[in-house]
């Protein structure tokens, strides 16, 4: 049945009216914690308060002006990104999605550029780059291309961390890879650091450049401020989104000189991209969690968490498999089906997002106070003991 709203959600009947910190509070009246931070936008919870003056203080001064104009707080945020990352320079959407398309344009016209023409993208089976034309012909899986061809050609999709895979299909004719360090959607996998680094030395060997989409690993999530810095292997062009603007709509494509040299004045833009009052938010964002004692709680926590859960799984071993992923990007993979794990924790009035992989994923605001953490933990064990029932 059509809806005002175009039904492409399956929408759980709940709606949130006002949120502080990890809590959202219902139109009932009705409290929730929440594990799901818009899946990992508010990275700094809701209505952090420096986040609120910053918005506001920024909205009573300027909220857009066009691109053709400098933009000093767009500047200011770039300076920072660039200070503080593998980066010489960067470029402001307003979502991942768009941050693929840009990354993809730019691999391309880097080989154009350079007189050798290259179109071939490499991606990987489970991953999530948007919902774009482009971003869904890089995902290539089924569920998300069926009855939207022709896709952009271009894409070869290799399985997940097989390096052989990749060893073979790498060539001449490469033009990029393109990999979440982290896939999100895809379950909480993490692709080892070894994985990370063989990938860098075959993109160098042929001349492909290297695209990390840290658009959900990204912006301390795992711990450090990009999930590939735990490697110590750094790519070409990097897009992050979600958790920069902690729930201010906010992307950014980050790259070197090198692989950004295609893209000279007239090759791309956005009218919204950039924006004063989104910069000036991504650039608090920033500020706060890219300081290293903040990131040492992020691990903290982590670890804390991961604690919980491993004994979380040990007693429940009929609907829990094992814990996933690094920092607080954290994953249960489901003996039980995820979606009746996450119908359980709403009954526990406890937010958690499925991904794929029978995996429950656990992303919660990166300054989770511990108290909120135990009671997580609490509501989780409680709802897999329904589950059992
Ligand atoms: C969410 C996500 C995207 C798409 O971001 P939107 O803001 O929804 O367009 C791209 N890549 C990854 C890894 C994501 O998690």
């Amino acid at each position: 049945m059509i809806t005002a709203v175009l039904p492409t959600y399956n929408r759980t009947p709940m709606a949130f009216v006002s949120g502080k910190g990890s809590w959202l509070t219902a139109e009932d009246g009705s409290r929730y914690l929440d594990l799901g931070a818009g899946i990992a936008v508010n990275a700094l919870g809701h209505a952090h308060p420096a986040l609120v003056e910053t918005l506001t203080e920024q909205a009573a001064k300027l909220w857009h002006v066009s691109n053709v104009y400098h933009i000093p707080e767009q500047e200011r945020l770039a300076q920072a990104l660039v200070e503080k990352t593998f980066a010489d320079t960067v470029f402001f959407t307003n979502s991942g999605t768009e941050t693929a398309e840009l990354a993809i344009k730019m691999a391309r016209k880097y080989h154009y550029d350079k007189g050798q023409p290259r179109a071939e993208i490499i991606a990987f089976e489970g991953a999530f780059h948007g919902r774009s034309t482009g971003a869904i012909a890089a995902a290539g899986s089924e569920k998300m291309v069926k009855g939207f061809g022709p896709l952009m050609p271009g894409f070869t999709h290799l399985p997940f961390g097989d390096h052989a895979a990749l060893k073979a299909a790498i060539g001449p004719q490469t033009c990029a890879v393109i990999i979440e360090p982290i896939q999100g959607e895809g379950g909480v996998r993490t692709l080892p650091d070894a994985c990370l680094k063989g990938l860098r030395d075959l993109c160098d060997q042929h001349g492909a450049l290297l695209i990390f989409d840290e658009v959900q690993c990204g912006v301390g999530r795992t711990g450090r401020l990009f999930a590939h810095e735990w490697a110590g292997v750094a790519p070409d062009i990097m897009m992050v989104a979600k958790g920069i603007g902690g729930g201010f709509p906010l992307g950014a494509v980050l790259a070197t000189e090198n692989a950004a040299s295609g893209m000279v004045a007239g090759t791309h833009g956005s009218t919204y991209g950039g924006n004063p009052l989104g910069c000036a938010v991504g650039a608090k964002v920033l500020e706060i969690i890219s300081d290293d004692s903040f990131l040492a709680e992020v691990n903290r926590k982590g670890g804390l968490f991961r604690q919980g859960l491993e004994s979380l799984v040990a007693r429940h071993p009929k609907v829990f498999e094992a814990v996933r992923g690094q920092g607080l990007m954290l994953g249960l993979k489901c003996k039980a089906t995820n979606t009746d794990v996450v119908k359980a924790n709403y009954d526990q009035n406890l937010l958690t997002v499925a991904a794929a992989d029978n995996v429950i994923r656990l992303l919660p605001a990166l300054n989770i106070p511990d108290d909120d953490i135990a009671e997580a933990l609490a509501r989780l064990d409680r709802a897999a003991t329904a589950v059992e029932a």
